[in-house]
């Protein structure tokens, strides 16, 4: 079921359509894209947005990512993706304007947190255990879904990308410098290799 970039093109709603799929950029925190907040997809049965969640979920997957918001890839349109985890393992799925309807179990769920836009920190978090997403797919159809655990993070860390909010926001000033700058030496050195 899966095409050669790894996407169940059917699962995603872009099932028999010539969507070209490629690898996009992450922009890095604290690019200002990160903390905008972004607008509601109204037009679903269009060429762009079948083409963006290819290159978003493909994206994610190059990276390793269990999650990937539209504003990272450049885009503060409200459209994310996680790699949900579930009995089988994982499987990408699309929330197009997803929203916490309701939170279902207010216990804490800690996982080491990382995102994509801020490469190489990780730190301890929690948040809630259980919530109800209300999202769209990508023909418009409207969805009520819970999620728990680690899906349940990712969706919370996702849907905060979406609001301008990245988790390294709360950090005092001299933790967020410190990041910054190694986040600038990681982009100097990954330009120093490929020009040799
Ligand atoms: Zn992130």
């Amino acid at each position: 079921m899966k095409d050669e970039y790894g996407l169940n093109r059917e699962q995603l709603g872009i099932d028999g359509l010539a969507v070209p799929t490629a690898l996009r950029t992450i922009i890095t925190w604290p690019a200002p894209v990160l903390s905008e907040k972004c607008n509601d997809v109204t037009t679903f049965d269009h060429e762009y947005l079948y083409e963006f969640i290819s290159n978003l979920v493909y994206t994610m997957l190059q990276n390793n990512g269990l999650g990937l918001a539209a504003p990272q890839i450049s885009l503060a349109k409200n459209i994310i993706v996680i790699n949900k985890q579930w009995a089988g393992g994982y499987i990408p799925m699309l929330l197009i304007n997803p929203e916490i309807a309701d939170v279902t179990a207010k216990a804490a769920f800690t996982m080491n947190e990382g995102c994509l836009s801020v490469p190489g920190y990780f730190e301890d978090r929690s948040r809630y255990s259980g919530v109800i997403i209300k999202y769209q797919d990508a023909a418009g159809k409207h969805h009520l879904e819970e999620f728990y655990n680690q899906n349940a993070f990712v969706v919370q860390h996702e849907i905060d990308h979406l609001r301008g909010k990245v988790f390294t926001d709360d950090l005092s000033e001299l933790k967020k410098g410190r990041i910054m700058k190694k986040i600038i030496k990681m982009k100097l050195g990954r330009r120093k290799h490929a020009r040799t």
